[in-house]
């Protein structure tokens, strides 16, 4: 069985594509949140991963943009690509964005993945982004696997040994690897819509059940199509001009 990990999609329906084009058929598609905010297709990106039957949590910005508390705490850019979202979703994507999970566990040959956006123990809100906050969260997931979102850069934990908690950290460059053992893991695809690494093209993660394999992956698109239709509709330039140095 082949996954596709996608998180951090932030209406950017030109990266999407690229990503969706790119890895072909898959079995599943699994989504760690924010497929909404910041970017200029709201409501075409959904509809395009209900189509394709991805599953997935919820991530602080869909929650903003359904209209949901989390507007509270954004910066000022992201909050005015919130409310501008909010005025360009259908009931139907409303909907659908405020009754995802914050955290989902699936089951695979390879073992057991929980899902969630933020970190385990603070699902929409927490960065995982050091080995300290890592073992930190080891305690609030029950699988073997857990995959987080929200920090947009590839990120792999792992123990350093079976039943330890104490973990290594790394940050996977392109087409990097970790084999699936019984060493807990938690891993981060990185961005579809917005990589913050400093490489702009668009990451995301294969899981490969029957090899017990998980694999980083880039993929370049139309990044200067994203920017023109941010433009046109008027959101903030800071975010227009990040997309281009995928910071
Ligand atoms: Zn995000």
């Amino acid at each position: 069985m082949l996954i596709a990990v996608l998180s951090d999609i932030h209406s950017n329906l030109a990266a999407l594509d690229a990503v969706l084009a790119s890895i072909g058929p898959v079995d599943a598609i699994w989504l760690l949140g924010d497929i909404v905010g910041y970017g200029p297709e709201p409501e075409r990106t959904v509809a395009r991963l209900r189509a394709v039957g991805a599953i997935g949590v919820q991530g602080n910005h869909d929650d903003a943009v359904a209209g949901g508390e989390s507007i509270e705490l954004f910066n000022a850019d992201g909050r005015t690509a919130a409310e501008w979202s909010r005025t360009r979703i259908s009931d139907k994507t409303r909907e659908y964005l405020a009754a995802l999970p914050r955290v989902l566990v699936k089951e695979t040959t390879a073992g057991a993945f929980t899902l969630v956006h933020g970190s385990p123990r603070d699902p929409i809100w927490e960065y995982v982004d050091s080995p300290y906050v890592a073992s930190e969260n080891l305690a609030a997931f029950g699988t073997g696997f857990c995959l987080v979102g929200h920090s947009h850069i590839p990120l792999a934990f792992r123990t350093r040994r079976a039943g330890g908690d104490s973990l290594r950290m790394r940050i996977v460059e392109p087409e990097g690897r970790m084999q699936l053992t019984d060493r807990r893991a938690i891993l981060n695809p990185g961005s579809v819509g917005q990589p913050r690494d400093g490489n702009p093209d668009a990451s995301f993660l294969l899981i490969d059940t029957d090899a017990a394999v998980a694999s980083w992956h880039r993929v370049a698109y139309d990044i200067v199509a994203t920017q023109a239709a941010m433009a046109a509709v008027g959101l903030p330039s800071d975010l227009i001009r990040r997309l281009a140095r995928g910071r």
